[in-house]
């Protein structure tokens, strides 16, 4: 099939591009949940039989082994974040060292930000976007209070279009003197929007700033070229596409140039492996990525990682991102086709070229979004809401079919037509 394909409405239709899927058998590999459609692949995968298999077997090691895993798991232990970095590396155009299984998304800002934002002189300011997921925001503003500096001042921040989406064109020029070090995500979570990570790194090397990555909404969905890009550093979650399981560790990426950089936030874990155990009360920090870690993982929740890991990589990323975009580009067709106009009244607010797009769909609907996304629960389809006016649609290329997409937006249409929504509450849960 090529990429211009020509959808049509029908069931026919999804069934004939489930069938031509490449990727079909694969669903098998994952714990689907019954009756429902779960299109939230962009928040908390579902569960990779091999992630069980990986809890299941530390359950076990630890049971029979006590403290003689760290040394006889299989794999040890001791290199299990290193391995688990390791097996990430390909899904994002690495080199094995240059990518570690660690912390969290947020704690990995701090430590990378920590790290690599060194204010000097007239070069003092952070460079982000208003439209950033909030953690992100917290973060660098609290490094640039640990700086002693006025965050207020610090932290220029790229507003939005009137759509919801920004420019690189616009991004770039606010690269000026002033910006020591950058910070964007590779996805936007509330627009789906995919940024040129390569062409924005090549613009901030430039002028000589630095510059780092979210990439929690794209990891798992949409290759990386870290490498060939260029890029200084990135972070990004474990349990969206990567279907780590929940609060599952993060990764990160350092660029080899860096891999003599002290890191800002050090443990014993980030020593020298060889080393470690020498307990001597100097740190020497592994000249690598694995060099950024602070404490002993958490090695339950990495192997689970790990197994999600290798089924994504025995699908091959490259395949993935093309059922991704076709699985987008169908839910976008059927949006258009469904739920425009009156009394429907959604718009997509993802950008529609392919290139600027990542792993999820926004609808959006300026009224009564809460209440429309719990009727859709109520009827099995699984999505969540981002105030004031976004319904998130995540089709998984790993697991989700043509099938469900077309059910689920069949399920909006009806759900406005019948104004069943219009009976719920509006109390909104602690998570939408
Ligand atoms: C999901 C996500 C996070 C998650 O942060 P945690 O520290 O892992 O809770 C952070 N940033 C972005 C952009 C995300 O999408």
């Amino acid at each position: 099939m090529n990429n211009k394909i020509s959808f049509s409405p029908g069931e026919d239709f999804a069934r004939k591009l489930d069938t031509e899927d490449p990727l079909r058998r694969l669903r098998e590999a994952f714990y689907i949940l019954p009756d429902q459609i779960y299109l939230l692949g962009n928040s908390l995968g579902l569960m990779p039989r091999q992630a069980a298999a990986g809890v299941e077997r530390i359950v076990d090691e630890w049971r029979r082994m006590g403290i003689g895993g760290w040394l006889g798991g299989s794999p040890p232990w001791f290199y299990l974040a290193e391995k688990t970095g390791a097996l990430a590396a390909p899904l994002v155009g690495a080199e094995a060292d240059e990518v570690i299984c660690t912390g969290t998304t947020t704690f990995n800002i701090h430590s990378l930000v920590g790290t690599f934002y060194q204010p000097r002189r007239e070069r003092t300011k952070i460079l982000a976007t208003a439209l950033e997921f909030p953690t992100d925001i917290y973060a660098l503003k609290s490094q640039i209070a640990l700086r002693g500096l006025d965050s207020g001042k610090e932290l220029i921040l790229v507003e939005g279009d009137e759509w919801g989406l920004v420019g690189e064109d616009k991004i770039i020029a606010a690269l000026n003197e002033e910006v020591a070090l950058v910070l964007l995500p590779s996805v936007f979570y509330r627009s789906g929007q995919l940024l040129d990570l390569e062409r924005l790194t090549a613009a901030a090397h430039q002028k000589g700033i630095v510059i780092g990555f979210d990439c929690s909404h794209s990891v798992g969905a949409v290759p990386h070229h870290f490498d060939r890009w260029g890029v200084d550093f990135a972070m990004w979650c474990g349990y969206k596409y990567l279907c780590g399981g929940p609060g599952a560790p993060a990764f990160l990426y350092l660029n080899r140039r860096h891999f003599e950089r002290v890191p800002a936030l050090a443990g014993w874990f980030g020593s020298i492996k060889e080393k470690q155990f020498d307990l001597s009360l100097d740190f020497e920090h592994a000249p690598c990525a694995g060099g950024m870690q602070v404490s002993s993982p958490g090695i339950m929740a990495a192997a689970s990682a790990a197994g999600a890991v290798e089924t994504i990589r025995q699908a091959g990323i490259d395949k993935i991102r093309e059922k991704s975009l076709r699985m987008t580009s169908y839910l976008i067709y059927l949006a258009d086709q469904w739920l425009a106009g009156e009394p429907y009244s959604f718009r997509v607010a993802t950008p529609r070229e392919r290139e600027r797009r990542g792993g999820h769909v926004a609808l959006v609907r300026t009224h009564e979004g809460r209440r429309i996304k719990e009727a859709l629960a109520l009827r099995g389809v699984v999505s969540d809401f981002r105030p004031p006016d976004i319904i998130r649609l995540a089709p998984s290329p790993l697991y989700n079919t043509y099938g469900e997409i077309r059910k689920a937006i069949q399920h909006l249409r009806e759900i406005i037509a019948s104004g069943e929504y219009k009976k719920l509450p509006r109390k909104r849960k602690p998570i939408s």
